[in-house]
């Protein structure tokens, strides 16, 4: 394999830049730019080992640099590593990369790295998509999680699921095909009692990603309401800054305005959006168009309403098109004289508070109040959670060729027919950790990386 090379420090001005080669001539075209103060050569360099000197391009002096070796198998990669580290400007960090790419380096794609660990056998599918959620952590929560999954614990339990089926499988399978043999029969109750058992714990991961997806990856949320209801208020008081333009001149807030902010745990990908009314104004319009679709589309709606102001159709159409969704109301302006009450609201949507949004003390109700509703309360993020939504598809449907599986013995069909659904629950499981997976879904996974990781 090629020796690769990238920035893998951000691509910003900072303290320290670090510049990551990989492969087999890795400590050899670093020999050529790198010369050490105390006269050492990278080459005859032991592992986790570095060295402190200047970086030359021929004879012109380019940086001071510490250079840091990792020998194959023990680095990240598996591979041949040394990651040089420079001063941290951008310019620097580019005419460094430069060198080593005229020294005989390829640029690195997205991800490579990773996929090299992966490939040379460091760490599997699952637990290379934990390293991409290590990055994006927001929070403690996020990062216990992401930790675990690099730990390895979703593939563990994985792996101990897809053992027990492929034992299944394989005893059905010699029963089946050699009738002859003194194989005992497989009892038909101890195979329900290990489907059983996996489809148990597939569903507690399906479901414990389907809470815990709004800690690790966000919920698409949008704020809902007619003009000067205080959804600007409301989003300021969530994002603790002035996103949005705050006025009481109705209909100022008129496109999306899309902001990520955590509130406790949760994060909410928001969108600040204008109110739902008929309207004439065609800029307006556009706004309220999108406000309707967003609702559609919204994993989280934020229906705010002024409890100052009677009810009004306006409110009416709102809380109509947030019936049956996952919907949080907010009753607003809690400091003024009421005209309606929570219990209006919740003819319409279960879940509701009442708040004054321009106390900032609020933002805790709310927090309450989106954990019960998103399911976050209590949920360990120490235990496994499925990284990403490529494992949460596959866990999904190796639960659905568990469930057939357990219906084809429930009707009486044949053990082929029962074999085939458990073959079928194996396959995804092993695509699920990269056991058995193809080039296409492993370019696909690393494709969703950033270069120089
Ligand atoms: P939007 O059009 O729904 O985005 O509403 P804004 O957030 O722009 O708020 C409209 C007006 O209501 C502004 O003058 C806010 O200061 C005011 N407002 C927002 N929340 C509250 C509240 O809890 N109490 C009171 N008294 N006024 C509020």
């Amino acid at each position: 394999m090629s020796t690769i090379a990238a920035i893998a420090t951000p691509n910003a001005a900072g303290g320290i830049g670090i510049i990551r080669i990989s492969g087999e001539d890795a400590l050899s075209v670093t020999e050529k730019c790198f010369r050490s103060y105390s006269g050492k050569k990278v080459l005859d360099m032991k592992g986790y080992h570095a060295l402190y000197g200047q970086i030359f391009d021929g004879d012109s002096p380019v940086d001071e640099a510490v250079v840091i070796v990792y020998r194959a198998p023990k680095s990240y990669t598996g591979e041949n590593v040394c990651e040089i580290c420079c001063h941290g400007g951008l310019y620097i960090m580019q005419k460094v990369l430069r060198l080593i790419f005229s020294l005989g380096a390829k640029p690195a794609e997205a991800g490579e790295f990773t996929k090299r660990a992966y490939l040379n056998g460091k760490m599997d599918l699952a637990q290379a998509e934990g390293v991409m959620n290590i990055i994006s952590a927001s929070g403690e929560a996020a990062l216990n999680a992401a930790r675990n999954t690099l730990k390895g614990n979703v593939s563990k339990k994985i792996g101990e699921i897809c053992a027990s089926l492929i034992s299944a499988a394989a005893a059905l399978a010699a029963w089946s095909d050699y009738p002859d043999e003194d194989i005992p029969a497989v009892e038909s109750g101890e195979l329900r009692k290990t489907l059983d058992k996996a489809q148990i714990e597939l569903k507690k991961l399906l479901d414990r990603y389907n809470s815990g997806k709004a800690v690790t990856q966000g919920v698409n949320t949008v704020i809902c309401g007619k003009p000067n209801v205080g959804k600007s208020t409301l989003m300021n008081v969530l994002s603790g800054c002035e996103r949005s333009i705050v006025t009481s001149i109705a209909g100022t807030t008129r496109d999306v305005v899309e902001e990520t902010v955590r509130v406790g745990e949760i994060l909410l990908r928001l969108a600040d959006t204008a109110g739902i009314h008929d309207t004439a104004d065609e800029v307006e319009s556009i706004g309220v168009n999108m406000a309707k679709s967003r609702i559609d589309t919204a994993d989280l709606i934020l229906a705010v309403f002024d409890v100052s102001r009677p009810l009004d159709n306006e409110d009416l159409l709102l809380l109509e098109l947030c019936k049956n969704k996952r919907c949080l109301g907010i009753v607003n302006k809690s400091d003024l004289e009421p005209h309606f009450t929570q219990s209006d609201i919740e003819k319409y949507i279960p879940v509701s508070i009442t708040l004054s949004a321009k106390n900032e003390e609020s933002i805790e109700d709310i927090r309450k109040a989106l954990e019960s509703i998103l399911g976050t309360e209590g949920l360990d993020f120490s235990q496994e959670i499925l990284a990403a939504e490529r494992q949460y598809n596959y866990a999904k449907k190796a639960h659905e060729c568990i469930n057939e599986a357990i219906a084809a013995i429930d009707m009486g069909f044949t053990v082929d027919a029962v074999n085939v659904s458990i073959d079928c629950a194996i396959e995804q499981l092993l695509t699920l950790t990269g056991k058995k997976a193809s080039e296409e879904i492993v370019n696909e996974v690393f494709s969703k990386f950033c270069v120089g990781k």
